[in-house]
């Protein structure tokens, strides 16, 4: 992959992106919310659809000339439609978060309750956390996982929403390992007359693939991100039932986005097309299977893993248990090194900082997509262990290097 047309005019920027195609054909991209877009995905992304202003919605747009605007975007829904099954779909939140806040703008008033997963727990950010406008502008409880099995406790979380009475319950997460039980937090939405949102912004190609509960149909409002394991554009969508679809669709434009991103919702519209050929399904389902490969090796290296194993696409190791001088950070650092790029990450219980944390989190996307199946995954985990065992030591991590550097040659990204 080269930029002919940029490195005509801007040198400098080539260098940088041509070194990004480099950087990830050379490394195990191991962060469990990325992917590799299919070359497709990256045209559409690239094209002149990033000049058009598309205020407004198909049909009915603010500006003139927007019929491959409407064409393109009308692609993306009926393919999101067909992949998830909701009744309305809204493709044009800028990202995961935006997805987010359109929701809340559409259905809550400043002041409002939302009860949702503790951060350091797998939660996320826009889910009300104190950094967040989320947590400015809402309040906020948040439930956990329990301390001793690291699922969550839905049983806890319906007394927790008996007591708090919140307006919007909030289920889907960032760092959780497990299958999500949506049904029995719809229970405790009901129970507590609250709206339910699941953000599904990691499982959003487990769920379209059938291999992880689909809570469309079952809560009110579904978000997620495009570009994680469904593996489309890079942004976010909004789906709920038609009810909502009249609060929803100015909640996003005009109430907190302009223009949308019309390349990007090209982007969405390919990779959702190429999520419905029969191939995605046994690419989620490998996802699924390497990453319990991935589980099982680490497991037998000594390593302990939050909630003992893995139902989706994740793994969160923590590491207090096998290494209680190694922190999350000394681990991520030491594996970037060999060319496995992953994140630290907080463990339910965190005894260290959100900065430099007591785990790491890896994810299997990417890598299947690369074509890794569980026997590759297992020589990664091999290659994670010894790394952390020896981080500090030089021998090991240029022996891992070579490790790696064998397992990326045999499976090519980008030309
Ligand atoms: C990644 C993620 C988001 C946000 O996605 P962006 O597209 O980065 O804004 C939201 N919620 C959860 C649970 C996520 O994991």
């Amino acid at each position: 992959m080269s930029y002919e047309h940029v490195r005509d005019v801007d040198p400098a920027a080539a260098d940088a992106l041509e070194g990004e195609v480099r950087r990830q054909n050379d490394t195990l991209a191991m962060i469990a919310s990325e992917n590799h877009v299919s070359e497709a995905v990256l045209e559409a992304q690239g094209s002149a659809l990033t000049n058009k202003y598309a205020e407004g919605y198909p049909g009915e747009r603010y500006y003139a000339g927007c019929e491959y605007a409407d064409e393109i975007e009308e692609l993306a829904i009926e393919r999101a439609t067909e992949l998830w099954g909701a009744e309305h779909v809204n493709v044009q939140p800028h990202s995961g978060t935006q997805a987010n806040q359109g929701v809340y703008y559409a259905m809550l008033e400043p002041g409002d309750k939302i009860l949702s997963l503790e951060l350091e727990h797998g939660g996320h950010l826009s889910h009300g956390h104190p950094a967040n406008f989320t947590g400015e502008l809402y309040e906020v409880e948040q439930y956990e996982v329990d301390p001793e099995t690291g699922y969550i406790d839905y049983e806890a979380l319906q007394t927790h929403a008996e007591e708090f009475d919140p307006d919007i319950i909030v289920s889907g997460y960032s760092a959780y390992p497990r299958e999500v039980d949506f049904e029995a937090i719809q229970e405790a939405a009901d129970a507590a007359d609250a709206y339910h949102l699941a953000d599904i912004a990691h499982i959003t190609g487990l769920v379209a693939a059938g291999v992880h509960q689909n809570p469309v149909g079952t809560v009110d409002f579904v978000t997620g991100s495009t570009h994680k394991t469904i593996r489309a554009g890079r942004g976010g969508i909004i789906m709920c039932d038609e009810e909502y679809a009249d609060d929803i669709d100015p909640a996003v434009f005009p109430g907190s986005q302009g223009g949308p991103l019309m390349h990007n919702v090209a982007g969405k519209a390919v990779g959702f097309n190429e999520a419905l050929q029969p191939e995605f399904e046994a690419y989620a389902e490998q996802t699924v299977q390497n990453a319990k490969a991935l589980a099982d090796q680490l497991r037998k290296r000594g390593l302990s893993l939050v909630s003992g194993g893995t139902d989706n696409h994740l793994v969160l190791v923590d590491l207090r248990d096998s290494h209680p001088d190694t922190t999350g950070k000394n681990a991520e650092e030491a594996l970037e090194d060999v060319g496995i790029v992953l994140n630290a990450n907080t463990v339910p219980g965190e005894t260290r900082s959100a900065f430099n944390p007591s785990g790491i989190r890896a994810g299997t996307p990417a890598l299947t997509t690369r074509g890794f199946d569980e026997s590759t995954c297992r020589a990664v985990a091999d290659i994670i262990a010894d790394v952390v065992d020896g981080y500090d030591d030089e021998d090991v991590k240029a022996e891992a290097a070579e490790r790696v550097r064998n397992l990326t040659d045999a499976y090519p990204l980008y030309e």
